[in-house]
């Protein structure tokens, strides 16, 4: 099996991410495991949804193509929310939003066993907006998990409607810190929202924003847990009358609850440890972390 020759691959390079010292070492795993890691869960998910006819070595080596493809464009997405951070400007988000994007969508393609280019997806505020070029058909459909997330940050903090309308992000501000799980934090994110103090001083927010938003183009980066269940969605469609119509308002994403699963398993680790936080932070910051053993 050809895909596992990718896992000592993944290991090592995980393990490089916690021990590299210097900025630009850690960028560079970071890279190779981000292409590394969508190239091994666009063959897989792509061998999942694999037509009978089709040949399975075929198949995964299509969808590993194609994952790899698609991690190139989140690498780019990556790379310019350092800008957000230094020139203070909404309009870097919507430059890395639109990257990452495109990027997401190669993979769930991927992942799903279609051409890298058939189908292709952003969120807006509560939406996931989808185009079909194959049926060329336009789907706007309610994210649940950016509903609950809304829902979680509105107990304690104000949308702010100009600017989230400017970035497609839901952006919740408070007046002061924020209470999150029981710790005093300046901000914090999930599905399509951030949350952040607006109180902080500008030398403060803006980094703190970027870190953020980094966060929020991670959670869409699991979008390949969709194409996973492909299959069961089908059967489910098939079967329940109910279902279907709900679906063609509401997209069950996966993202959210698979980010917070997968983040949850490095919970016990302190936090600049985990690997979610030290991707967000190293992007955003451009500074070299300290080494995780
Ligand atoms: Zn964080």
């Amino acid at each position: 099996m050809k895909q596992l020759l990718l896992i000592p691959f993944l290991v090592c390079s995980l393990l490089s991410i916690s021990l590299a010292q210097t900025f630009e070492k850690q960028r560079r795993q970071f890279i190779v495991n981000n292409i590394g890691v969508n190239a091994l869960l666009g063959g897989v998910g792509a061998l999942i949804n694999k037509k009978p006819n089709e040949k399975p070595l075929k198949v995964f080596l299509k969808g590993a193509g194609q994952g790899a493809l698609g991690s190139g464009f989140q690498v780019l997405a990556n790379h310019n929310i350092y800008n957000l951070a230094q020139k203070q400007k909404l309009g870097h988000y919507l430059l890395s939003n639109f990257s990452n994007s495109i990027g997401s969508s190669i993979v769930q393609n991927a992942a799903s066993n279609r051409n890298f280019w058939e189908r292709w997806h952003m969120h807006y505020g509560l939406l996931r907006l989808d185009y079909d070029l194959v049926s060329r058909t336009f789907q706007a459909r309610v994210s649940p998990s950016t509903l609950f997330m809304s829902y979680f940050a509105f107990q304690q903090a104000g949308l702010n409607i100009r600017s989230s309308l400017l970035t497609g992000m839901l952006i919740f501000e408070s007046a002061g810190p924020l209470n999150h799980f029981g710790t005093s934090v300046g901000g914090f994110a999930g599905a399509n929202v951030i949350v952040i103090n607006k109180d902080l001083a500008p030398n403060e927010y803006w980094p703190l924003f970027a870190h953020e938003a980094m966060h929020v183009l991670q959670v869409e980066r699991y979008v390949w847990a969709n194409a996973y269940l492909n299959k069961t969605d089908t059967k489910l469609s098939n079967k329940s009358k109910l279902y279907s119509n709900l679906k063609k308002y509401i997209y069950f994403d996966l993202n959210g609850i698979t980010a917070w699963a997968l983040y949850n398993t490095q919970w016990p680790h302190p936090w600049i440890c985990r690997y979610i936080e030290r991707e967000a932070e190293l992007f955003s910051s451009r500074k070299a972390l300290p080494a995780c053993f």
